[in-house]
């Protein structure tokens, strides 16, 4: 079977799709671009109580599934963890984890001062005949530092944009997802054909003659 990696400059479509969680199946094949398995990384899920899709504030969390601890916390919270196989550029390494953030979010902290220190600098060579290259230099450096830090730390990967769990609910056994990547939304409703339907907007099953597989 070849797969041809979906373009990335196509805009992708949504699929909305519904599965059981104890059932659900994850293709072997990397959701971005459909790479052979290398990695394998978790996807953690608190259960919410509203469906919407278009709601970005994120109920779930990715991470390499090396923290034990804070898997099984969430599992007692009710939240439900997942497990995706991935290719290696996808992967656990992309992810934007926990120390990833922390790391950005102290950075903000230690880049605050000198940030301060330079735009006082400014100010100071505004009003004073003082080199304004130097202050002017090191407030650019200091911010754009900032911000390659803070994408690095809060932008969504692309596994995040591509594969995303809207809901779920443990009472109706249910995992709604939004799959971008039509090829493999293709492959997850074949390898899931069984239990997993097309979903609308609202979390309601299409009618049959209205789903294109
Ligand atoms: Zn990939």
């Amino acid at each position: 079977m070849t797969l041809k990696p979906t373009k990335s400059r196509e805009k992708p479509q949504p699929l909305l799709v519904r599965a059981k969680i104890t059932k659900v199946k994850f293709p072997e094949r990397c959701p971005v671009c459909l790479g052979e398995p290398e990695d394998l990384v978790s996807i953690t899920v608190m259960e919410s109580s509203h469906f919407d899709p278009s709601d970005d504030s994120s109920i779930s969390s990715w991470g390499d599934g090396k923290d034990k601890v804070e898997t099984t916390l969430a599992a007692a919270q009710g939240a439900a963890t997942f497990w995706v196989p991935t290719c290696g550029i996808h992967g656990s390494r992309s992810l934007r984890s926990a120390p990833k953030r922390f790391v950005a979010w102290a950075a903000f902290f230690v880049l605050f001062y000198p940030g301060l220190y330079f735009a006082l600098g400014i100010v100071n060579a505004l009003h004073n005949p003082r080199p304004l290259l130097e202050p002017l230099l090191g407030l650019v450096v200091t911010a754009s530092l900032l911000i390659v830090l803070a994408f690095w730390g809060y932008f969504p990967r692309a596994i995040e944009r591509t594969l995303r769990i809207v809901r779920i609910d443990r009472h109706e056994d249910a995992v709604y997802m939004d799959i971008r990547n039509k090829e493999y939304g293709k492959l997850f409703l074949e390898l899931n054909a069984a239990q997993a339907d097309i979903v609308d907007k609202k979390g309601q099953p299409k009618p049959a003659d209205k789903v294109q597989r």
